[in-house]
């Protein structure tokens, strides 16, 4: 799981937003087909809680931090958080996006995206 991860995402031609997730047509405007592209892989914290009980068909474990991560300031994404502990995480904290393992379904381990919180506004 090394690297740089990204999000693939999305951006409008016509009116120059970002979709996530990738979307062939604009949800805003309809204009013609979206183009995929890579989304900033840092961003900064605007909403965030802890989920302790496993929805449905969710393996993986729990508490796990779960929250909105604005990218670049173009596009909010709904996202894991990597802290569990939501009282330690601030608005507008720097977060980057990583890879983290949530369980394994039939013998295969399944890894997903995440955020965690940057460098020195880490707490
Ligand atoms: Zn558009």
């Amino acid at each position: 799981m090394g690297g740089d991860p990204r999000l693939l995402g999305s951006e409008c031609p016509g009116c120059g937003a970002l979709h996530f997730p990738r979307s062939d047509t604009c949800p805003y405007c309809g204009d013609r087909p979206s183009t995929a592209c890579e989304l900033p892989s840092r961003g900064t914290l605007w909403a965030w809680t802890t989920v302790h009980v496993p929805p449905p068909g969710y393996h993986g474990p729990v508490p796990y931090g779960f929250g909105v991560v604005e990218l670049d300031g173009r596009i909010r994404v709904v996202s894991r958080l990597t802290e569990t502990d939501a009282g330690l995480l601030r608005q507008d904290q720097a977060v980057h996006l990583v890879l983290t393992e949530v369980g394994e379904e039939d013998g295969t381990q399944m890894v997903s995206w995440a955020f965690a919180p940057s460098g020195r506004d880490r707490r």
